[in-house]
């Protein structure tokens, strides 16, 4: 049982599950099941005792911050749409996750649909909307089956619909299938796409919390942060706010991949090191390999080289040692990945998403790339490092969205981390081997 048991609870043990929570115990679809563990309790006082005033309160006090990957705190973004005077107001749930090696929202979408409809629904309620949406990639055909039935038992149930749980209350939930394309994550380019146009970002202000969706207030949020709200009001801010660190509450899912023993979806406390992740629920790097370091916030985010892994994981923190905390993707390297080539997958990946609106993004990232392209071959240039690091610059000034400010961030934290490899690659040798046409050390 020892033997069986130690692995496990390694996994388990540092894990908090609120967004998950029952994972594993509760049928997706099974309303009634999904009520006997607790589920509508809140929304059921949201419509009958709360006042919308209260319930963002409750939000203020828990310290929620948007788990998309901006981290901007929930409560605020509330407030605005609330204070917001309108005829119509709509609440949205962002679920066009397309980060590489990130599947949070998938799994909660697909595992918790009540979850998320009971979190869009006091969001609702908080401020003052009656129409929603669930966006979802259309790559997620599970996730967009499950919402659309949960949507369905939820009308029949009265749980959605006109005067919601015997309440005054009204609300109508509808689906909208994302058409693949990454940007669409981007919230002004999300409302376009709802509305039948291009979905390209649009310069702000004015934000979508004033003017939105048809240019009502609209408040969008990630499918995490939703699914986080039906436990802090049945439970209280006060006791999501006592998880975490001082500026981090509560808990964050990350889709842990890469090179460790033990990946999948896990959900830890805020303020838990990387080191933990890695080590004692990931089991480490694969036995005879080396903890290189972690990639955290995909292709926004940053490196974060295994001498620094004691860092918490903290909005500031990350952000301190040049990552994001992005939506959730968690991929752990070791001694056999190149850093040259993990800048270059994600930078592709970028390019290959920019919606080509701004040319600092379509053109930057392209040059990007290409001199990436070239120290992978064996072909780099003296000059190509200084050019890298001037370019990110101008890419990350000049772009008018987050997919271009953030796009080179992968580029220089592997620069400002392992130049040596940089270095290495400009002398015809990739240290990891992973370069084929290069020299390897290993
Ligand atoms: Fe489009 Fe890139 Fe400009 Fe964003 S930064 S609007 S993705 S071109």
């Amino acid at each position: 049982l020892e033997t069986e048991c130690g692995p496990v609870c390694d996994f388990l043990g540092p894990q908090k599950r609120i967004a998950t929570e029952n994972s594993g115990a509760i049928d997706p679809l099974d309303l009634a099941e999904y009520k006997r563990f607790g589920g509508f309790q809140s929304l059921r006082r949201c419509a009958h005792e709360r006042l919308p005033q209260e319930i963002i309160d409750q939000i203020r006090v828990s310290g929620l911050r948007g788990r998309g990957g901006g981290g901007f705190p929930s409560a605020a973004k509330w407030q605005i749409v609330s204070d917001t005077q309108s005829d119509q107001k709509y609440v949205i749930c962002n679920g066009d996750e397309g980060d590489p090696g990130a599947f949070m929202d998938r799994m909660l979408l697909e595992s918790f649909p009540y979850r998320v409809i009971e979190g869009l629904a006091i969001a609702a309620l908080a401020v003052g909307a009656r129409q929603g949406y669930f966006y979802i990639r259309a790559e997620y055909p599970l996730a967009v089956t499950r919402i659309g039935e949960a949507i369905e038992r939820c009308k029949e149930a009265k749980i959605l619909g006109p005067n919601i749980l015997g309440s005054n209350h009204s609300l109508e939930f509808d689906i909208k299938e994302g058409a693949g394309a990454f940007i669409c994550g981007e919230e002004t380019a999300l409302i376009h796409s709802i509305e039948g146009g291009r979905g390209t970002p649009r310069l702000r202000p004015p934000y979508p919390a004033q003017s939105g969706l048809w240019k009502k207030p609209t408040l969008i949020n990630n499918v995490e942060t939703l699914a986080m709200v039906p436990w802090i009001l049945r439970h209280g801010g006060e006791q999501y706010a006592s998880v975490g660190t001082p500026s981090s509450k509560g808990t964050k899912v990350f889709a842990l991949t890469g090179k460790v023993q033990r990946g999948g979806l896990i959900e830890v406390p805020m303020g838990i090191t990387i080191r933990e992740i890695v080590n004692s629920i990931g089991g480490g790097v694969p036995e005879g390999r080396t903890f290189k370091a972690v990639q955290v916030g995909g292709p926004s985010g940053g490196c974060i080289p295994a001498e620094l892994a004691d860092t918490p994981v903290d909005y500031e923190a990350l952000r301190g040692v040049g990552a994001i905390m992005g939506s959730g993707g968690l991929v752990v390297l070791d001694d056999t990945d190149c850093m040259v080539d993990i800048a270059r997958y994600f930078l592709r990946f970028t390019q290959d998403q920019s919606c080509g609106k701004c040319t600092y993004c379509r053109v930057g990232t392209k040059r990007l790339l290409e001199i990436l392209d070239r120290m992978c071959e064996g072909k780099g240039k003296k000059a190509d490092l200084a050019t890298l690091e001037s370019l990110c610059e101008s890419v990350s000034q000049g772009s008018l969205c987050g997919l271009g400010k953030t796009a080179p961030n992968p580029v220089l934290s592997t620069l400002k981390y392992f130049r040596d490899e940089y270095e290495a690659h400009l002398r015809g040798v990739c240290p990891s081997g992973r370069c084929k046409n290069l020299i390897s050390y290993q």
